[in-house]
């Protein structure tokens, strides 16, 4: 079998345990099947051994980003014109060399939040794992479920039937139910559920509008099949209501108070908070997207600012989920989302490790990848200097050094 090493460099495991300088990562075909430091790891002089040498740089797992939609691309006024301009298929082609630059920065798994028309993740995730397509490890949404009228469903009124979209349309606890096993029917790995508004759709972002009954027959039927279930929530009532419908993840959390912290604690739900997409549309929307999203968003990172060290004080379990894909987010920009965790007050470790450990676990890949231990598969990153210095260089393409999925070098530069 092909052995790699990966010598010299500074290891961050992604459990939070400290730096190891001097270490080595020994990898036969696509698991990690030793770790150590340089001198106590015994190397057998066999032939087939490819060394990578990592001195002066980080080697830790690859990073997971539990949160994007791969259809779309950052695109601000164009985003409602999507359905007019592109169909489907054209929109899944367009994903394509998407899933490989975000791969190629160094995040070798990732969760689609919902991308729906015609369950193009599933196809670009199939096409991953046959080896027809370049990308991570990719897991699927579909369609999101919303009320009429409700957040995910982005085309006007008189169009609401237009197959084409993100968003399923439905009501009452049997279209939930329907809805959700059409998803896994179609070979979704979550069911995705809209329990309230959002910034970025018109009215108050935390409405919350299907009821416990709707959420719940959704989530129930995810979790018959084994499947997960985000929920996308702002607001304590749509929060707390996803959480007793027995959502895995909640998105964005926005105005998260502390009865909804100890209550995502209590049950175990992994937080996508979302930072980027709000200091985005705060910082950039003004000209670009309507008066009202820029002001949310100002409300909304006022909140933050407060209440995210709460957050991190009651130990919520915080997945790296940037949410690349709406207005002023490209897809290969995802790991700006941890300059804003440690912003917010992370540490550079804390965030590492949501982008690690913790994202592993909330898209149910815990026992796979995430960590740099024995027996995981070897998705490996190595990074030109130390983001326990400065976390941005996880950012930047220059930095990324090398890039492993599953025992294979996929980018060196
Ligand atoms: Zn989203």
């Amino acid at each position: 079998m092909q052995k790699k090493v990966i010598q010299g460099g500074v290891l961050l495991d992604g459990t939070g345990n400290p730096p190891v300088k001097d270490a080595v990562v020994v990898i036969e075909g696509n698991k990690i099947t030793k770790i150590g430091k340089k001198g106590e790891v015994k190397l057998a002089q066999e032939k087939n051994v490819d060394i990578i040498e990592a001195k002066g740089k980080t080697i830790m797992p690859g990073m997971i980003d539990s949160h994007v939609h791969i259809y779309t691309d950052g695109e601000t006024s164009g985003f409602t014109s999507l359905p007019i301009n592109y169909n489907e298929l054209a929109l899944a082609m367009r994903s394509i060399p998407r899933l490989k630059k975000i791969l190629e920065m160094g995040i070798t798994s990732l969760r689609d939040g919902g991308s729906g028309w015609g369950w193009l993740e599933v196809a670009l995730r199939d096409a991953i794992n046959r080896g027809d397509i370049v990308g991570p490890r990719f897991v699927t949404s579909g369609y999101h479920l919303t009320v009429t009228g409700g957040h995910g469903h982005f085309l006007p009124p008189w169009l609401a039937s237009h197959k084409e979209q993100c968003g399923m349309h439905c009501d009452g606890p049997d279209e939930w139910r329907k809805a959700a096993r059409l998803n896994i029917y179609n070979g979704t790995d979550n069911v995705k559920v809209v329990a309230s508004r959002d910034i970025i759709s018109p009215g108050i972002a935390t409405a919350s509008q299907p009821t416990l009954e709707e959420l719940t027959a959704a989530i129930e039927e995810a979790h018959k099949m084994g499947k997960g279930a985000i929920a996308h929530a702002q607001g304590p009532d749509a929060i707390q209501k996803a959480i007793k419908a027995g959502a895995n993840s909640i998105v964005h959390g926005f105005f998260l108070d502390e009865k909804s912290a100890d209550m995502m604690v209590e049950n175990n739900v992994f937080l996508e908070s979302t930072n980027l997409y709000v200091k985005r549309v705060m910082n950039m929307g003004k000209g670009e997207l309507p008066d009202w999203m820029v002001e949310k968003a100002i409300e909304t990172w006022e909140d933050k600012k407060k209440n995210f060290k709460m957050y991190l004080d009651k130990g919520i379990k915080i997945s790296f989920g940037s949410d690349c894909g709406v207005p002023f987010l490209k897809q290969g920009d995802n790991a700006l989302e941890l300059v804003m965790f440690v912003e917010l007050g992370m540490s550079p470790m804390a965030a590492i490790v949501a982008a690690t450990k913790t994202a592993a676990e909330a898209i149910g890949y815990g026992d796979k990848v995430g960590t740099i231990e024995e027996g995981k598969f070897a998705d490996i990153i190595m990074v030109d200097g130390n983001p326990l210095d400065d976390i941005s260089i996880l950012s930047e393409v220059e930095k990324i050094k090398m890039v492993m999925k599953d025992g294979n070098v996929v980018i060196t530069r």
